[in-house]
């Protein structure tokens, strides 16, 4: 049991009132909430131990390289991958999904397959895109359910031995569906492909275990996980990640350098050229703490209950749909009432102190199955209350009363 009262004291930002009103967040899909603990660990940083890592043998370089590969550590724990060294920092997902997509120029050939699902966030369609302009690889999509489900039967029909790569995400970030990946990922390594999953939805509320999964990559942003903005943790395996060439080229990622020929440093240093986050990454070991500490069976259950919550009370608005309706899904309610646009009313509710995502969300296909410009996103986190839902319910009803 989540003790809410005491935890959203934990997050400075929501006592702050917005047009005069409470603020109500409903957009955690987009970018969760940060914890006190895990600012003033940015603090700290800039406050006490600010200096670059790796490079310096006086005290502040040292403190500050140890407190970032514990970091890395605590998210190879969390994840339960096999090696720190499987653990690359990034600066967010989509330079994680780039970074493999960009590897994979050396390997894939022409006319080999990759597999796509329809339910995708751009970042996981168009890096893919370029990759296939590049090498003449061909893109397969595994099509969507009316439910917002993925076509289990058509994705069987596109496993084939000349499929190379198959990248779907854990849960769809537009619809909330939770995908089945540890199907896709045994059926993908049947014919010897490799699977990536984009987790940027899923992390929020699911522990991953990725050796349990067997999956080759697995990537997210720490901004979906109480972390700061401008961190990305890609988990691959020792074996792919040692496959890849290098994705950009400098500092930090060389074992020597000459005009004649330049040798690279092993895992995870060959994909970390330049500079890093240093204090992102070391904020985002700590709000994997402030997660873990929770507990992601606690923060699953309740969320489950405010979706449960919501959804009744939504669907007795006459006239709202809702998009998504898997079984199988997170905190996220995607909706439109009748034929108002969602920009109308993501609008009135913002004057209202209510934070809800309006349009595409990232994911214009899904936006073009259902023949919609976009909808309205609410998505919940485990700060959030029944009483909030109850004025975000009202609020609507109001706003399609003046819309209508
Ligand atoms: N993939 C999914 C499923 C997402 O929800 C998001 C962000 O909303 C991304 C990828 C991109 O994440 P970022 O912008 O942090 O790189």
């Amino acid at each position: 049991m989540l003790d809410i009262k005491k935890i959203r004291k934990d997050f400075p930002i929501l006592k702050r009132e917005v047009n005069g009103q409470p603020l109500i967040y409903f957009d955690n899909a987009a970018t969760s909430q940060t914890p006190q603990v895990v600012i003033d660990a940015i603090v700290d940083y800039y406050s006490n131990y600010n200096a670059n890592i790796h490079r310096g043998v006086h005290a502040l370089s040292q403190e500050a390289t140890d407190k970032y590969e514990q970091a890395r550590i605590k998210i190879q724990k969390h994840f339960n991958a096999a090696q720190p060294y499987e653990i690359i920092f990034t600066s967010g997902t989509t330079h994680a999904i780039n970074l493999v997509a960009s590897g994979f120029a050396s390997i894939l050939k022409k006319g080999e397959e990759v597999l796509v699902s329809a339910l995708e966030h751009h970042s996981n369609i168009v890096p893919w895109q370029m990759l296939c302009e590049k090498t003449g690889a061909v893109l397969k999509v595994i099509p969507q359910t009316e439910s917002g489900e993925l076509d289990m039967d058509a994705f069987a029909k596109a496993v084939t031995p000349n499929l190379k790569l198959v990248f779907v995400n854990h849960v769809s970030n537009a619809l909330g569906t939770v995908n089945p990946i540890e199907h896709i990922i045994a059926e993908a390594h049947k014919v010897g492909a490799a699977a990536l999953i984009d987790g940027a939805q899923a992390t929020p509320h699911i522990k991953p275990d990725v050796q349990a999964l067997n999956a080759d990559f697995y990537v997210t942003s720490a901004h979906k996980i109480c972390g700061p903005t401008g961190v990305g943790i890609l988990y691959g395996k020792e074996e792919w990640l040692t496959k890849l060439p290098p994705y950009q080229g400098g500092g930090e990622m060389i074992d020597q350098v000459s005009f004649e020929k330049t040798t690279y440093a092993g895992l995870p240093h060959k994909f970390e050229a330049g500079t890093p986050n240093i204090c992102g990454g070391i904020a985002t070991g700590v709000a994997l703490d402030y997660m873990n500490g929770l507990g992601f069976d606690n923060i699953a259950s309740y969320e489950e209950e405010l979706l449960q919550y919501a959804t009744k009370q939504l669907l007795e608005i006459e006239g709202l749909k809702i998009y998504g309706t898997s079984a199988k899904k997170t905190a996220v309610i995607s909706f439109n009432v009748g034929a108002i646009h969602p920009y109308d009313i993501g609008t009135i509710l913002d004057k209202m102190g209510i934070a809800v995502r309006t349009g595409h969300h990232c994911a214009q296909p899904i936006m073009d199955y259902y023949k919609i410009p976009g909808t309205v996103r609410a998505s919940f986190s485990f700060y959030n209350t029944k009483e909030e839902i109850d004025t975000f319910v009202n609020g609507l009803k109001r706003a399609v009363g003046m819309l209508s």
